[in-house]
């Protein structure tokens, strides 16, 4: 071993440190955003919501409730996005929403609120 350098052992435990603490961190931002996303959801259903996140929904930086009602519309099968809303145009015009209901009903998951089961009797 030269002098200085470290032995194998040491570059690889730091390594794998490394890669933990990035994995870690990680799995902390995706939790965060995982919370991020319900909350901007739950507010644009709340009646009354803070003073910021209105005026957030206002400038359509987050999901405004006027935006994200057109998703609770008859048909359900649109505007899913709920953070921003801003990729529901696309989503939509490019009928992308569809396809990944096609690809959930594929993997045997139904499609829970389509035309015929909103019309059948409880
Ligand atoms: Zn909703």
């Amino acid at each position: 071993m030269q002098p200085g350098s470290r032995p194998f052992w040491m570059t690889a435990a730091l390594g794998a440190g490394l890669i933990a603490v990035s994995l870690g961190a990680g799995f902390a931002a995706f939790l965060l955003a995982i919370f991020a996303t319900n909350q901007i959801h739950f507010w644009a259903h709340a009646e009354r919501r803070p003073p910021l996140v209105a005026r957030l929904q206002r400038r359509g930086l987050i999901l405004s409730p006027r935006h994200h009602a057109n998703h609770h519309q008859p048909g359900y099968a649109s505007t899913y996005c709920i953070t921003s809303g801003w990729m529901n145009g696309v989503m939509d015009s490019q009928r992308l929403w569809d396809g990944c209901e096609r690809i959930v009903a594929a993997l045997g998951v139904p499609r829970a609120l389509d035309e015929e089961s909103l019309q059948e009797e409880p």
